[in-house]
């Protein structure tokens, strides 16, 4: 507890819920936004992931307040769907860019302490349609599945000096992301979850706090579904 905490586009939907189950543990919460500010008890940092200099100046601000990052969350994401024959090469540059060049950027810069330390928890926030795909992801999707090959790589190079890098993949969870699908693509979706339901911005935070967790430090590279069985397993 009272660790050093930085999750990306912390400010609403999934990413605000993990930050406040890591600020109720009582440790130091960071969040980046991109100009919406951080709720009470948190140090807000405005950052887009896709500027490097951006990004090392968040961490730098980080740095200054709360220590080091010790437990870094790559959460900010975005969707830009459209069927391949129609998707062009910007669209899936820039979802690429966002959300697995984003986590490669703040990963990257969050690992050099974290190696000095000797210490460090990485978490990404992929996507079940990283394993199973999704008609009109497939931007969404290739970003989702390069974020387990990223951590897998970086649990191989870093893994010996206590640091680790994990996946957690929900399904379908209830934020402004999924708020804007048609009722019948809802429709659609919720008959392919075997728990029945949608799910919590909370479900998701709770596995990313174990994976931070010290009763964790064995787990690497590994890929956790929340997925109310969505994936089954995967
Ligand atoms: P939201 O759309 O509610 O929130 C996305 C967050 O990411 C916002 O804080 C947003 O900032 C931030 N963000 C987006 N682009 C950037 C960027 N370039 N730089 C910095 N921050 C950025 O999404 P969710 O909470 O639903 O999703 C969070 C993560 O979970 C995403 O990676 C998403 O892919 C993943 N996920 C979500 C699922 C769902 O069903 N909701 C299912 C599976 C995975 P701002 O407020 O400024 O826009």
């Amino acid at each position: 507890m009272g660790r050093s905490v930085l999750v990306t586009g912390g400010n609403r939907g999934i990413g605000l819920a993990i930050a406040q189950a890591f600020l109720a543990q009582g440790d130091k919460v960071a969040i980046t936004h991109r100009g919406a500010g951080a709720p009470e008890g948190m140090l807000g940092v405005q950052c887009d992931v896709t500027d490097a200099e951006a990004v090392d100046r968040a961490f730098a601000e980080v740095e200054a307040a709360n220590g080091p990052v010790e437990i870094l969350i790559a959460n900010a994401g975005i969707t830009d769907d459209t069927l391949l024959m129609r998707m062009d090469e910007e669209q899936f540059t820039r979802v690429i860019d966002a959300n697995l060049t984003g986590a490669f950027r703040v990963t990257k810069r969050a690992t050099r302490n974290m190696l000095k330390a000797r210490f460090g928890r990485v978490v990404f926030i992929s996507s079940v349609v990283g394993m199973l795909g999704a008609p009109g992801q497939v931007n969404y999707a290739a970003s989702k599945a390069g974020l387990i090959g990223m951590a897998r790589s970086i649990a191989r190079e870093l893994g010996s000096r206590n640091i680790t890098a994990n996946v957690v993949a929900p399904g379908f969870i209830e934020t402004d992301m999924t708020a804007g699908l048609t009722e019948d693509r809802k429709k659609q979706i919720l008959g392919n979850v075997p728990a029945g339901r949608y799910g919590q911005v909370e479900e998701i935070a709770a596995a990313v706090t174990f994976l931070a967790s010290d009763q964790a430090g064995y787990i690497n590279g590994a890929v956790l579904p929340v997925d109310g069985g969505v994936g089954m397993g995967h």
